[in-house]
């Protein structure tokens, strides 16, 4: 077997390694297979380049130039990723695990750009949040935007996830317009070196914007700066020891960490044995315990389980346990592969000693078993564990020592509060599971234990065939815990992209305002275009375009028409001693619809022309009721511009009414679609 060696990529050059190299083992048949590390690396020439050539590159392009960047890469990936599935099976992963490995990786990618196209701006600045009045008179006003961080962000991966890992981290970072270091552990690195060299290949990705360093990171960290982030995935211990290096506490270099959590799913009181849920529960477990070999930071560790329960629960789980196929990943047949390396296999073994010493193993021999089709002796293999804690009260390691590998620990609870009680002895968890029927087991368990998990998945037989699984972190939700779990958090859709961002309080003026965020911003200047807003394509009209409408007198004509024509006969509308009795209404007035009728009726341009369709209403507020005898008139503004496809972009216009003392009736946003000067 030639043993292949995996470089790193730095400053735009792929580096091969040196004598220095640490040895890489395949998992399934022990002998080496890769190497990878050198002695030195170039902290400067990683900064430069991504700060001096990756980050202007990056920031020049819009979030959907980025965003757009993003699910070209994806795609490309996805065409060769046939390579990465072949080169993923020494790490011991099935083809099952490749699928959340490369699959699920490509699919993040894929999300984050889908949501940096449809939730931030085709700008350069993210607005958070809405338009804070300051004063009185509305001169004044704040706004918080988020703008990219200038420095460059270090990736360091944990060993189990060598393309998800990357993946999930280097999407939100790319879409901020932030460069990466990518750092995977070195056991993995070759899968995640053979998918960077795809990504870099791919030609869409400026220089700089990547770099990849295999083998020890040297000294880098000792060269960040206030600017930079580090973002880390793997244990306890290696966390705490990066993130006190005194040159990230000095410089308050943001740190996010994702590491070991004693992540629990809770059987809930109604899922006793014959249940949909007990089924469920089974099958859950027994998915955590052998997908990936247990290497999984979500995994299952602890199954809590009502104390009548406990024993049915043994025996299924160990049934299923039992049934599973463990062997060489490459035959369709296996359903477990070995664990990376047999240093994880022996750290997996220690940590089951320390588990013995409060819970009694019920299932799964290390010394006994067979492989199906490789030889037990030179792979990492081992076979899943259960353990039985009979008294987790008074127990601390089943709660606090996590065995990296296909290991679960049962417990019983005696009600649900008690439940809660163990869940949250795992000191802040990425997940725990509840599997349940009953809404207000639910609703209990999220008072009782949200404040100690980054995710709660609930499942029953409503949701169970659709239900994305237990371990799944998924790019629209966060994934992350609170204290053992790290106290970081990732993904979340754009929440996820804001950790590479400045979140910045802006305050000024309307107009300095809108300068800075490129939308309109109530108070700031208007101005009349050369005709009507909506004989302007989307290129031509400008954001603060607008028009002020003639007024129309609302009668009381108006208002039982569009009572009978519409059905809506409200007391409100209709009857002026019912109106008077409730606090809000002087007497009858107008529907709030029918205001937002006649407004249409009144902006409109009837014409075919470049606005092709009203596609919503946001934010409506109706502020001051209307009475029959007063006159409406409409301010028409454009607030934002979106360019949405090839040929048509979203115009988002800022609509309010007011009666004739010029009163403001009613406020909200209007989108349309409208074509551009020159449709591609
Ligand atoms: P480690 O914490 O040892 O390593 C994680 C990453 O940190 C690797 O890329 C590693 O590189 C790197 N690293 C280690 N030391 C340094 C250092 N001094 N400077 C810079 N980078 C460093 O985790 P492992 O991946 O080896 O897994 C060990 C344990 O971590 C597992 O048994 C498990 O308990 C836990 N784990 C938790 C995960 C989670 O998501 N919750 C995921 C994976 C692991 P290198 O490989 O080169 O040492």
């Amino acid at each position: 077997m030639t043993v292949r060696n995996v470089e790193s990529f730095i400053a735009g050059a792929w580096l091969a390694p040196d004598s220095s190299a640490r040895e890489i083992r395949d998992a399934v048949t022990g002998s080496v297979m890769a190497r990878a590390g050198r002695s030195s690396v170039d902290a400067s020439a990683l900064i430069d380049h991504a700060t001096g050539v990756g980050a202007p590159a990056l920031q020049a392009m819009t979030f959907h130039d980025r965003a757009r960047m993003l699910k070209a890469l994806a795609l490309y990936l996805q065409e060769r990723k046939e390579v990465l599935y072949d080169l993923s099976f020494s790490t011991g992963a099935t083809q099952k695990d490749h699928l959340i490995d490369v699959d699920g990786g490509i699919g993040t990618m894929l999300v984050i750009a889908s949501k940096g196209r449809r939730e931030m701006p085709d700008g350069h600045v993210y607005v958070d949040g809405g338009v804070e009045q300051l004063s009185r008179s509305g001169s004044f006003v704040g706004q918080h935007v988020c703008t990219p961080l200038q420095g460059v962000a270090v990736h360091i991966n944990a060993f189990n996830f060598p393309v998800w890992g990357m993946l999930e981290k280097l999407a939100p970072t790319l879409l901020a317009g932030m460069p990466a270091i990518v750092k995977p552990a070195t056991t993995t690195c070759y899968v995640t070196e053979a998918c960077v060299r795809m990504l870099v290949e791919s030609g869409i990705l400026p220089d700089g914007a990547l770099q990849l360093v295999t083998g020890g990171l040297g000294d880098l960290l000792d060269h960040l700066g206030p600017q930079d982030v580090v973002s880390f995935t793997g244990s306890a211990e290696t966390a705490f020891g990066l993130r006190s290096a005194p040159n990230l506490l000095r410089n308050s270099v943001r740190f996010v960490a994702e590491q070991d959590s004693l992540n629990a799913s809770i059987l809930g009181p109604d899922a006793v044995a014959g249940t949909p849920e007990f089924d469920l529960f089974v099958t859950e477990v027994h998915r955590e315990m052998t997908t990936k070999a247990g290497q999984k930071c979500t995994a299952i560790r602890r199954i809590i389980a009502p104390q009548a329960q406990v024993d049915a629960v043994l025996a299924a789980v160990s049934d299923r346990l039992r049934e599973t196929v463990i062997g060489d990943p490459r035959d369709p047949a296996t359903r477990m592969g070995p664990l990376v390396s047999d240093a994880q296999r022996r750290d997996v073994l220690d940590k089951c000693a320390t588990l013995a010493t409060e819970a009694e193993r019920v299932f799964g021999d290390p010394d006994t078993f067979d492989v199906h089709g490789a030889d037990a002796r030179n792979g990492a293999f081992l076979l899943p564990m259960l353990y039985h804690c009979a008294d987790p009260d008074a127990a601390r390691h089943v709660h606090e020592t996590e065995a990296f590998g296909p290991v679960a620990t049962v417990m019983g609870y005696r009600d649900l509060s008690h439940a809660i009680a163990l869940v949250n002895r795992g000191l802040g968890s990425l997940v725990a599971s509840v599997i349940t029927h009953d809404p207000d087991v639910a609703r209990e368990m999220v008072m009782g234990a949200g404040a100690c998990h980054g995710r709660l998945y609930f499942n029953n037989r409503d949701s169970m065939a659709e239900a994305t699984g237990h371990g799944s972190p998924l790019p629209h939700m966060v994934h992350g815990g609170p204290g053992r779990a790290g106290g970081g958090e990732e993904l979340g859709g754009v929440r996820g992209v804001l950790h590479y961002m400045q979140r910045t309080a802006v305050q000024g003026s309307p107009n300095i305002l809108s300068a800075v965020t490129g939308q309109w911003v109530p108070g700031a200047t208007t101005r009349q275009g050369p005709a009507h807003p909506f004989r302007r394509n989307f290129d031509d009209v400008q954001i603060g375009e607008t028009l002020h409408t003639a007024e129309r007198e609302v009668t009381l004509e108006d208002i039982e028409h569009f009572a009978d024509f519409t059905g809506d006969t409200f007391y409100a509308h209709m009857d002026d001693d019912a109106a008077k009795r409730n606090p809000f209404f002087p007497g009858r007035v107008a529907h709030g619809y029918l205001l937002l009728s006649f407004a249409a009726g009144l902006f409109v341009d009837p014409d075919e022309g470049p606005v092709l369709a009203n596609t919503g209403l946001d934010s409506l507020r109706f502020q001051k009721p209307v009475s029959a005898g007063d006159r409406i008139k409409v301010q028409l503004t454009v607030r934002q511009k979106t360019r949405r496809t090839e040929s048509y972009g979203e115009v988002r216009w800022h609509v309010i009414l007011r009666n004739q003392d010029d009163a403001p009736v009613a406020e909200y946003e209007l989108l349309t679609m409208n074509a551009y000067a020159d449709p591609r």
